[in-house]
């Protein structure tokens, strides 16, 4: 029968694609893209003509069902992004839902995905980790999201617009402390490739030195906070603050 393919395309360089990749757009009926155009390029470079079927963040609750349908009907389709794994951070969501749902068989074809190139590289702990995807753009709710984090001892990786890790950096300095470690994995796997291993305090003064710094496509991480064996555990609090209900 027919499928939903979930493929993986290049994050930058144009040659991390798979070879099972090339072959699943070689052989589907369909490939709703991101960006057409964008896609049209990747699809040209590996001499691939098909049609294609925008799929993108505004219409994907509607369109989704047209693709359901289409793939009732014998039609395999493969869902791309602009850059790495669909549903990261990208459309896909709701159709991958909605295809479990209806019962159509849907296969991933893995591959570049920026938050696993950059946490591969940087050095920081890798063993658990947390995906946070894009901040709000907004000061209060981003404010809150970072504060909600406070106790996460787990590795962070956000995506960052270009315009908004200044700011980022500065939130993250008067909520975590300017100690707190970081790596920005700026332009992964393009000719400027870059990590940067600072404290937040440093990353920021690194940020400033330069507005070419700020340039680009990033990564950044934050080390997880470091659990302290004096302080008095958490759960210690929560019973005191039950106790203290019932107290009179
Ligand atoms: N689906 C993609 C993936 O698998 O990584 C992510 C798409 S998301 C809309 C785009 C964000 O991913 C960028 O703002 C940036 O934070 C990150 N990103 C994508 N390509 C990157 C690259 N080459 N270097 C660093 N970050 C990248």
């Amino acid at each position: 029968p027919a499928k939903l393919y979930i493929v993986a395309t290049p994050i930058g360089n144009i040659s991390d694609i798979t070879y099972r990749a090339i072959e699943i757009l070689q052989q589907v009926d369909l490939i709703a893209a991101e960006d057409t155009r964008h896609s049209g390029k990747l699809l040209s470079h590996y001499h691939i003509k098909k049609p294609m079927f925008p799929l993108h963040d505004h219409n994907e609750r509607q369109r989704g069902q047209v693709l359901i349908e289409k793939i009732k009907a014998g039609q395999s389709i493969a869902l791309i992004s602009d850059a790495g794994t669909p549903l990261i951070s990208d459309p896909g969501y709701h159709l991958v839902n909605e295809c479990r749902a209806a019962g159509v068989d849907i296969v991933p074809i893995p591959g570049a995905c920026a938050a696993i190139a950059a946490l591969s590289a940087a050095g920081m702990p890798s063993d658990r980790f947390s995906f946070e995807g894009f901040l709000p753009a907004k000061g209060k709710s981003k404010q809150d999201k970072l504060k909600a984090l406070i106790e996460e001892s787990r590795t962070m990786i956000f995506y960052e617009s270009p315009r908004r890790v200044q700011d980022t950096v500065e939130q993250i300095i008067s909520i975590f402390g300017g100690d707190r470690k970081l790596v920005i994995a700026r332009e992964l796997t393009k000719i400027f490739e870059s990590f940067y291993a600072l404290t937040a305090e440093e990353m920021l003064v690194w940020l400033k030195e330069d507005t070419n710094h700020c340039r680009g496509e990033f990564v950044l991480m934050v080390a997880g906070a470091q659990k302290d064996d004096d302080a008095i555990p958490q759960v210690a609090l929560n019973t005191l603050t039950l106790l203290k209900e019932q107290l009179p």
